[in-house]
């Protein structure tokens, strides 16, 4: 008996070799080992039990229960689950040729437990089947719930992003201007916005192709974007047409800002463009004592910034004009 239960335990520290070699974590790998750990006991104590039974009566109804439940309970891989019961088929022929001295029921149980281990190692082989089934389920519902979540994501970018530049679209651009508004007004502070157009456009389009125009509109929302402050928007209107939203600014600093946007745009070089690119910004400011509606208040400074960029444009191209303080008639 001493030696069954030795070789029941051989079994178990190959398992471990087993498991530490094969691509499972540590968790779950500590719980296959208990659980291998649980079949080796159930079976080497079903095992004990019938031999001492043997003394008394020649039956191997504790085996058959154990090695059917075993199967039918524990999950084991089939390249465990197989020397599992190979070594309890082995155990239980050893432990019947000594535990029985009677040579018709010793042949009789040991073909019995033999048969009983062969059905109980089935039985895991299915268990063991389904519960890949099942994992493989898993897998595939994990991924493709992760590409629904990158779909939706990217369904929620198109919807507030432009798709050329990444900013902003006019959308988003004016639902943030808008709740901006609102609470610039509850905190009576001043917001201003910058509106820019880029100077002859078309022509760059002409001369050099809508790709080479593309990446100009490109390189402006870069210069655009790393100027930024923190609580600063910045979105595309459309074509070659760009606001930025200025929360807590009043309207000489967003002057200012417009006046240092011009100077870098005017720096800014797109290979094969070998003419200036440039454009105009026309800058107005909502005063937080102003109490308009935030829809309201957007159309009015949408509205002034337009005109004093038309201004700019009128003037020569490549100039910042502000629009009177509002409000505007
Ligand atoms: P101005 O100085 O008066 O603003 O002149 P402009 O040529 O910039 O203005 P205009 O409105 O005449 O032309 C704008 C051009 O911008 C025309 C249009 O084809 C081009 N455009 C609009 N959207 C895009 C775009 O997404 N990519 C490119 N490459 N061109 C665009
Ligand atoms: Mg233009
Ligand atoms: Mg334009």
């Amino acid at each position: 008996m001493a030696l069954l239960l030795l070789g029941l335990l051989a079994l178990l520290v190959l398992a471990w070799r087993w498991e530490r070699r094969g691509r499972i974590t540590a968790g779950t790998r500590l719980a296959a080992a208990v659980e291998l750990a649980g079949c080796v006991a159930a079976l080497g104590f079903a095992i004990t039990v019938v031999a001492i039974d043997q003394a008394v009566t020649p039956n191997v109804t504790p085996f058959l229960i154990a090695a059917l439940l075993t199967g039918m309970l524990m999950l084991l891989p089939p390249t465990r689950s197989l020397p599992l019961y190979l070594a309890a088929g082995a155990s239980f022929w050893l432990a019947m040729a000594v535990a029985q001295p009677d040579a018709v029921l010793r042949l009789s149980n040991q073909v019995n437990g033999l048969t009983v281990c062969a059905v109980g190692w089935l039985l895991s082989v299915l268990l063991w089947r389904r519960f890949v089934e099942h994992e493989a389920l898993v897998e595939a519902l994990r991924s493709s719930e992760a590409e629904l979540r990158r779909q939706q994501q990217r369904l929620r970018d198109l919807a507030v992003r432009d798709g050329l530049t990444r900013l902003w679209n006019r959308a988003e651009l004016r639902r943030r201007i808008e709740r901006e508004l609102a609470l610039a007004q509850r905190h009576v502070q001043d917001c201003s916005v910058i509106l820019l157009d880029l100077d002859r456009f078309k022509h760059i389009n002409d001369s050099w192709g809508h790709p080479t125009g593309d990446a100009v509109l490109i390189a402006v929302a870069a210069l655009l974007r790393r100027n930024l402050r923190g609580s600063d928007e910045v979105g595309r209107l459309g074509g070659e047409e760009f606001m930025l939203l200025l929360p807590q600014t009043d309207l000489t600093a967003a002057r200012q800002l417009a006046e240092r946007l011009r100077i870098e745009v005017a720096g800014l070089q797109v290979a094969p463009v070998d003419l200036p690119i440039t454009a105009s910004f026309g800058v107005a400011t909502l005063p937080g004592w102003l109490k308009l509606a935030p829809a309201q208040g957007f159309e009015r400074l949408y509205a002034a910034a337009d005109a004093a960029l038309y201004r700019a444009k009128q003037q020569g191209r490549n100039r910042v004009e502000q629009a009177p303080e509002l409000p505007l008639p």
